[in-house]
């Protein structure tokens, strides 16, 4: 999808409503926080290489399915990048305001305090993301972790996972649209 077709596409949404609270996609269940300001997320996440997935080609109806087709290519360049694939499988992602938020959520879970901008709880197989540091690469890193820890019976360790993770990251921003 070029820019110019998701820009026409996002203008001729503009009018047609509100925005809910939750999202199914193809590989996630979203649960946004109240004031989420979608045009604002598909603006940032406007370098994920879209059109390299045919599936994801359909003409989007709005700015739900534009989002739900940025995250989605974001899942399938992780699967693609891990050379793991599990067709089926989803992920929750909590977006959170900020990452006091995602602070938060970890401390919750984890029972100490580290403010972060993501975070993926293995347990409920969530992803946490603060909207206000939403990219592209993070989203890219924390799906693999879910991944990896889905498809391994024993995930590989902590370092080798982030390194795994980091390469998932940078291979989106290396294979990313740029204008
Ligand atoms: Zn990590």
């Amino acid at each position: 999808m070029s820019w110019s077709l998701l820009c026409v596409a996002l203008y001729l949404s503009w009018c047609c409503g509100a925005v809910a609270a939750t999202l199914e996609t193809r590989y996630y269940d979203v649960q946004l926080y109240p004031e989420f300001d979608m045009y604002t997320a598909i603006e940032r996440l406007r370098d994920v290489p879209v059109a390299r997935y045919e599936l994801l080609n359909e003409t989007p109806q709005g700015p739900r399915d534009i989002f739900a087709g940025m995250l989605d290519a974001v899942y399938l360049h992780a699967c693609e990048t891990l050379d793991i694939h599990m067709t089926s499988f989803r992920i929750r992602l909590e977006v959170l305001p900020d990452a006091a938020a995602v602070g938060q959520a970890v401390e919750r879970f984890l029972g100490f305090v580290r403010q972060t901008p993501s975070f993926y709880h293995r347990d409920t197989n969530t992803i946490y993301i603060s909207g206000a540091d939403l990219r592209s690469g993070i989203l890219a890193h924390e799906t693999g972790h879910a991944v990896i820890n889905h498809y391994f019976v024993v995930p590989p360790p902590e370092k080798m996972q982030e390194v795994l993770c980091g390469y998932v990251e940078y291979s989106l921003m290396r294979d990313s649209v740029k204008e």
